[in-house]
């Protein structure tokens, strides 16, 4: 990068709320346009302007190597491992590991403040940004809002506020808006805590989709997608439920995940200096991917609050990989108790660890690919990265 020159963007204006996006229906609400860093929006907004290699190499000083089939699925990266809490946070979405690293680094002083998203009083899945200042403040923005989240639209108070040392916590398409303008910022230091995302809804779309697959939505607290094939919603009596994904009703589901998660192609969060997600570890361990070496300085600060184990992969996705295009692109669902049983045929089976990674993977890339060259042909070449492209390549796609 970077093509960005311009110092004037404090002349620029926000967006109103509601009013269209520049990207339109491929807005993921990242929070850029609600800020006067607007300006930059052809640059930086992932829907407009891909650019995921010349930011890898601004952020990592290169960017991964295609030939690896590691750093092809999950991004430049100098060490991965499978890890937990040994006193796990309450509450939070796993074990909390993001929550303490963010916590780390405001006690340490490394940072003044964190950008983190915490939910609205009358909503726990409403997100509601904020630059935290206290411990407190980002434990209570522990747990994923599983919902599209406009994250950066605290830049300008950043700006306002003179904070030089800064955290951000956030998903892959917020991380690439974000790092297409860290230099107008004025920070000294930028540090980034990313998360792997995929799927994702906007609140309406996350309404159906409880209402739709969970036996009690008004009392799901979290939910998660997970390598037993499930998703595992856990709620406010402490009860847990599972339901297979064989069992989710596609054809109803087909429509609820926002148009931009359907042209996503960074599930792996590729622009962050450190990745906490679960997907390629073991249930029920996290797994971390230190990018570069401001991630690991980053992880260091709680290596004695976790403890880790390396990563491991097994089975063969292939497979289950492209019947899985064929199901999901005839919309088929089956009866639940059939699903069931498949559900426990493929847990003993299935991929696992980093296998279970790419499997997800290579799903999500092949439906993305699909519905990008259907909705939006004209964008397909440049908007689909060339890894994402290789990934896709080693399946047969219906037209
Ligand atoms: P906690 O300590 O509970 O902290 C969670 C942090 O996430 C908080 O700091 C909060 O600010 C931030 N956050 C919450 N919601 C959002 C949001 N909407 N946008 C941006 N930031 C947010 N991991 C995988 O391995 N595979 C997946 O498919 C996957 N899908 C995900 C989808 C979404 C929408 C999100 C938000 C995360 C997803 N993750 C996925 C990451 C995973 O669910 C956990 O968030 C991660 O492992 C951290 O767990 P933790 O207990 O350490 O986090
Ligand atoms: Fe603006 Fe972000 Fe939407 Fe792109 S995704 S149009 S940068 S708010
Ligand atoms: Fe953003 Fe992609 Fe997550 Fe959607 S799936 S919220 S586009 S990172």
């Amino acid at each position: 990068m970077t093509s960005i020159d311009s110092s004037k963007h404090k002349k620029a204006k926000a967006l109103k709320p509601g009013s269209r996006r520049p990207a339109k229906e491929l807005c993921s609400e990242c929070g850029l346009c609600d800020t006067y860093y607007i300006h930059y929006v052809k640059e930086a907004c992932a829907f407009i302007t891909q650019q995921i290699d010349t930011l890898e190499t601004q952020t990592h000083t290169r960017s991964r190597n295609l030939e690896d089939e590691n750093e092809l699925y999950f991004g430049v990266h100098q060490e991965m491992m499978a890890a937990r809490k040994l006193q796990p946070i309450e509450g939070a979405q796993w074990t909390g590991i993001v929550s303490t690293i963010a916590i780390e680094m405001l006690n340490r002083g490394l940072v003044e403040g964190v950008v983190c998203v915490q939910n609205t009083k009358e909503d726990r899945f409403q997100p509601m940004p904020i630059i935290a200042r206290t411990p407190e403040e980002i434990l209570a923005a522990k747990v994923n809002k599983p919902t599209l989240s406009p994250n950066l639209s605290v830049l300008e108070q950043i700006e306002q506020s003179g904070m030089k040392r800064l955290l951000v916590i956030g998903v892959g398409c917020q991380i690439q808006a974000l790092r297409a303008v860290e230099k107008k910022l004025g920070l000294e230091k930028l540090y980034v805590l990313g998360t792997p995302c995929v799927d994702n809804v906007t609140r309406a779309g996350l309404q159906k989709f409880l209402e739709t697959t969970s036996r009690s939505p008004e009392t799901v607290v979290s939910y998660e997608f997970m390598q037993d094939f499930r998703v595992h919603f856990k709620h406010e009596d402490g009860s847990e439920e599972k339901v297979p994904f064989f069992g989710l009703k596609t054809n109803v589901l087909k429509d609820i995940f926002a148009p931009s998660c359907m042209s996503c192609f960074d599930y792996v969060n590729s622009l962050a200096d450190l990745v906490v997600g679960y997907m390629g570890a073991p249930y029920p361990w996290q797994w971390i991917v230190v990018r570069n070496d401001t991630g690991k300085e980053m992880l260091e600060l709680v290596k004695d609050q976790i403890e880790t184990q390396p990563v491991m992969s097994q089975g063969n996705r292939k497979p289950a990989v492209q019947q899985g295009i064929k199901a999901y692109d005839d919309a088929v669902t089956l009866p639940m108790w059939v699903a069931q049983l498949m559900g426990v045929v493929i847990d003993k089976i299935g991929p696992k660890g980093l296998e279970y990674g790419r499997f997800s993977i290579d799903s999500h890339f092949a439906r993305n690919y699909l519905y990008v060259k259907r909705n939006h042909p004209e964008k397909l070449e440049a908007h689909v990265p060339e890894f994402a492209k290789r990934i896709v390549g080693q399946y047969k796609l219906p037209e």
